[in-house]
């Protein structure tokens, strides 16, 4: 193991607003300022989403308004092209680039076509370029949700829905395939509870056969559900008594209001923790689990929780594991976080950001998630906004 003593490590500290918005001019600093600004107030931001719905519906000329201001903060462009120069820049500050095609359409065989074309764009791209260390994508841009779903019902797949389940199974081996061969490693992005557990099942089939070197298909394990610290430590156990690497993305899981609704609607028991302290401590456990069997798990920490990530960075210092050692990451979306990214980073930390692209329309819905996740909850004002404010501040006072 590449050893470094703790004190020769830097000392981290994520409120070092400085380091955070190195990169920004005043000017950039004072747009996302703005942006962030609007997006506090809880109101603005639902009368905002039904206005912008509204005039994309009735293609009023905003996209441009849409691309210099929120698409601009969050995005990367609309093709990988357009995102080259987002790229270079964090790769000038030591980050990773983890290209995310983000188009949420249709699901029929002409969208599965696009979007495995798309994948295998980003793989090849990762492929030619050092700055990209992950690909992405979700499972729901080559399979029907439904066939996902009925899949891990009790009754199963309708023998009318197997040849469409095989066909996009195929689609799905075409891309590991690719990844594998061109070294790339490839996450595959947790979903919904109810297409999760066949999201699950294809995933290990897949690093069962393409992760037997090194880690090459990364699972998403969301530490909201009550399940999911146990199904981690099975999951690692199982990889070692087969002889893969197992490759791991863990996150706290994005779709906590949908699964609450379909479990009172449909009257089962949630499948998620009760409260975010239980999250929280599973989140950590499974950091620590991982850890604790780095030679056979590759992982990566997808979260903007700062205690999180000082935890993974203390017990990396605890166990003598280098601050850059390759079977860890840190990563974070585009625009958002950056006083976490950017001070790892400086500090020789592995550090990836999501960069999500696709044509402004079809990345709407994305966009729309970042600004609820950014509105004030109950009045408190949000953790990037506050950040900002201190930038602005403090180089008023420089
Ligand atoms: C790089 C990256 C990749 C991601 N990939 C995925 C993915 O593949 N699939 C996915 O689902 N999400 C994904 N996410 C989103 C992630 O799951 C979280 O929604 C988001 O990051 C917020 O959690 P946090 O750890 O950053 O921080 P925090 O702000 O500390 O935590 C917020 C999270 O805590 C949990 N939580 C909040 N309140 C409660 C409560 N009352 N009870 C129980 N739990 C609660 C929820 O999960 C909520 O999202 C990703 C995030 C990042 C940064």
């Amino acid at each position: 193991m590449n050893k470094t003593s703790a004190s020769t490590l830097p000392k981290l500290s994520f409120e070092d607003t400085k380091i955070a918005f190195s990169a920004k001019s005043n000017y950039q600093l004072k747009k996302a300022y703005w942006i962030f600004a609007l997006m506090n107030q809880n109101w603005l931001v639902k009368l905002g989403t039904f206005f912008i719905k509204l005039f994309l519906f009735l293609h009023f000329p905003i996209k441009k308004l849409i691309k210099t201001t929120i698409f601009q903060q969050f995005c990367g462009g609309e093709t990988i092209q357009e995102c080259e120069g987002t790229i270079d820049h964090l790769q000038q500050l030591k980050i990773g680039t983890i290209l995310d095609y983000s188009v949420e359409g249709e699901e029929n065989e002409k969208s599965f076509q696009i979007t495995k074309q798309e994948i295998l764009k980003t793989i090849q791209k990762a492929h030619e370029n050092q700055a990209i260390p992950y690909a992405v994508f979700k499972m729901t841009g080559i399979f029907q949700s439904e066939l996902l779903e009925e899949y891990q019902t009790e009754m199963g797949l309708a023998e009318e829905n197997e040849d469409a389940f095989q066909h996009s199974k195929e689609i799905l081996i075409e891309i590991c395939q690719a990844a594998h061969d061109l070294n790339v490693r490839l996450f595959i992005d947790a979903e919904e509870s109810w297409i999760q557990n066949t999201i699950d099942q294809l995933t290990y089939e897949m690093m069962e056969r393409f992760n037997q070197k090194q880690a090459i298909i990364f699972n998403t394990f969301q530490m909201y559900r009550v399940d999911m610290l146990n199904n981690l430590s099975h999951a690692i156990q199982t990889a070692k008594d087969n002889n893969y690497f197992l490759g791991v993305k863990l996150v706290r899981g994005a779709y906590l209001e949908k699964e609450r609704q379909r479990a009172h609607e449909e009257e089962y028991s949630e499948p998620l923790h009760k409260d975010k302290e239980h999250t929280d401590r599973d989140f950590n456990a499974g950091t620590l689990a991982c850890l604790a069997n780095i030679k056979h798990v590759h992982f990566c920490i997808g979260t903007h929780n700062e205690q999180s990530c000082q935890l993974l960075v203390e017990e990396m210092t605890k166990l003598g594991i280098a601050n850059n050692h390759p079977n860890i990451y840190f990563a974070q979306l585009l625009g958002m976080s950056d006083n976490i990214s950017y001070n790892l980073a400086a500090a020789g930390y592995n550090v990836a950001k999501y960069v999500p692209y696709g044509p402004v329309e079809a990345v709407m819905p994305y966009l729309f998630r970042r600004a609820e996740e950014n509105s004030s909850i109950a009045g408190q004002t949000s953790r990037e906004f506050t950040l900002l404010l201190n930038e602005v501040k403090r180089r008023k006072n420089a």
